[in-house]
């Protein structure tokens, strides 16, 4: 079953590859075979969004072209959306004077070193309160407004079902329209542009052939390029194992607008991130299990070392996977040692752990799948986790200089002792000696989804070079770049689906300023 999920989507992700290498944005003169008010292209979260907000300013004909045989692209996993004066927020005393739009602009802006874009960023903060209202009065249904780390804000608004559960009420309420034709399994091959390069419409690939579709304007919403090798070793490197759960995002929005000349920026940003095994990164979605060993990574209780046997950052970091993944990235060969004892194992498994991987795997969760499932990888001979008697034995098991190994952790457990840690100063209450039984589990690189990509003015509209936009064409959600800096936000968590929620909206409602 999940052979052929796979393969099925290898073959779009093949047609669309083919498709993106070989044709040029530009084309004069085509014939059209149909004709809409907006053409959006892709059914993710900012794509439905707009469809949404367009539908309700009245638009008669929008077309909706989605690739997958499903919607929801990776908006279908994640779990919340940021959103702030919210009236969720208010009736939990979540709301002003507790947390601000004020506050979590300047937050953000400091997180990003205000590298980011400083309007866009403050745009969508400022209306991504009274978007979470939106959604529940359509009927999205959310759970709880969560954080994600020891020092955030409580600003992501968790989905029942997460993003799945938001899809369905967008998705469902767009088919039902008349006024929406949606073509699924049927990938965008190029914008058509006039002379000037700006955008009249768009060719896909029908069921029957090409079809051309006519457009006073094109929402562009393919989510970015997170499942295209190429791109993403062209602009973020080696480092990365894969992503998670991307499906036939080759970077269509990117690479055609890139084409008309649009300018770009924060390429090399990812939402990046550390797990245990490089399968599941280049795979789809993790099993249960995999999703224990991933939160196991993440414990501030363990220790983290490089591949020379040294620890290399203060272990609490790894509460914000981001974080956690700079500092991994910085390693020789990319890739670190988590290591833990059998207290701690037992710890996690009978007393739950002490940060959540997000909502996915909460905080206090009893990694009870991996008691269990460690020995059977062990057993059936993974390299990816192991366990010793000694610290010799480990060191020789995962292939770290013994010597260095021992003295790595002797530092430790003396710091644990006297509740200071010299090297990366971690709180000693995350601290305890390691001892007995050692375990090791392999973390290599991975992400969430790119969230570099074109400029855009505050209206969602591409820039070129100049400043100057685009015109015919939006493009929203993880298609755009500039709003993180170097580093993808997790201090007021639920930024990417939130921009691509808000971005969708702005787009809208900006075309209905002018649609007759
Ligand atoms: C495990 C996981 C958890 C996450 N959790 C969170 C979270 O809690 N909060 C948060 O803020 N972010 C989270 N994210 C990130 C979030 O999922 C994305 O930022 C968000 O979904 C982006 O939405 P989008 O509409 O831009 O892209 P998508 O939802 O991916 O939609 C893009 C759509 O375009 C389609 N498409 C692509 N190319 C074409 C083409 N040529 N023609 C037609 N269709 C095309 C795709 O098939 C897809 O359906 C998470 C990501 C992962 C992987």
């Amino acid at each position: 079953m999940r052979k052929t999920l796979i393969s099925r989507f290898v073959k779009y992700w093949m047609v669309l590859l083919a498709c993106l290498t070989i044709t040029p944005a530009h084309a004069a003169s085509p014939e059209f075979t149909d004709e809409a008010d907006v053409v959006v292209i892709g059914a993710g979260s900012s794509g439905l969004s707009a469809t949404m907000t367009l539908l309700q300013g009245g638009v008669k004909k929008i077309i909706v072209l989605e690739q997958n045989p499903f919607p929801g692209g990776t908006s279908n996993v994640a779990e919340g959306v940021l959103g702030v004066e919210s009236r969720m927020q208010r009736d939990r005393y979540l709301g002003p004077p507790m947390l601000t739009k004020d506050m979590v602009f300047k937050r953000e802006m400091n997180y990003t070193h205000w590298k980011g874009n400083a309007r866009l960023m403050r745009k969508f903060i400022n209306m991504s309160g009274a978007t979470i209202n939106w959604l529940q009065d359509m009927g999205v249904p959310f759970e709880e407004v969560s954080q994600t780390t020891f020092d955030g804000v409580r600003t992501w608004h968790i989905v029942h079902e997460h993003g799945k559960g938001l899809i369905k009420v967008l998705f469902g309420k767009a088919k039902q329209s008349p006024n929406v034709k949606i073509m699924m399994e049927t990938p965008a091959t190029r914008l058509i542009a006039n002379e000037n390069n700006d955008v009249v419409g768009v060719a896909a690939k029908g069921k029957k052939g090409e079809i051309r579709i006519k457009a006073k304007s094109v929402i562009v919403a393919t989510g970015g390029f997170a499942d295209n090798p190429e791109l993403v070793k062209k602009y973020v490197g080696n480092a990365y194992a894969g992503s998670v759960a991307n499906f036939g995002k080759v970077g269509f929005g990117l690479t055609q607008l890139q084409a008309l000349g649009a300018k770009t920026e924060g390429l090399g940003t990812l939402e990046n991130s550390a797990v245990y095994d490089k399968r599941k990164a280049k795979m789809g979605a993790p099993n249960l299990v995999d999703l224990e060993f991933d939160a196991l990574g993440q414990q501030p209780n363990n220790i983290m070392v490089n591949k020379n046997g040294e620890r290399f950052c203060d272990e609490l970091i790894a509460n914000n996977f981001v974080l956690q993944a700079n500092a991994v990235e910085r390693q020789p060969d990319h890739f670190a040692w988590v290591i833990f004892d059998e207290n701690l194992r037992k710890h996690y498994v009978h007393s739950g752990i002490d940060a959540g991987m997000g909502v996915i795997v909460p905080i206090g969760t009893k990694l009870e799948k991996l008691n269990g499932a460690i020995d059977k990888y062990i057993a059936a001979g993974d390299r990816n986790v192991y366990a010793a008697e000694s610290i010799e034995e480990l060191a020789d098991k995962i292939k770290v200089p013994a010597d260095t190994l021992k003295k790595t952790i002797a530092t430790y457990n003396k710091a644990a002792s006297v509740n200071k840690d010299e090297e990366f100063a971690k709180d000693p209450h995350f601290m305890s000696p390691l001892t007995g039984k050692l375990y090791a589990m392999r973390l290599v690189l991975s992400y969430l989804v790119t969230v570099g990509g074109v400029s855009t003015d505050l209206d969602m509209r591409p820039i070129r070079p100049d400043g100057k936009t685009i015109g015919g064409v939006y493009v929203v959600g993880s298609d755009v770049g500039g709003l993180y800096g170097d580093s993808y936000g997790l201090d007021s968590p639920g930024t990417t689906f939130g921009f691509a929620v808000n971005s969708g909206r702005i787009a809208a409602l900006h075309f209905l300023e002018s649609y007759k």
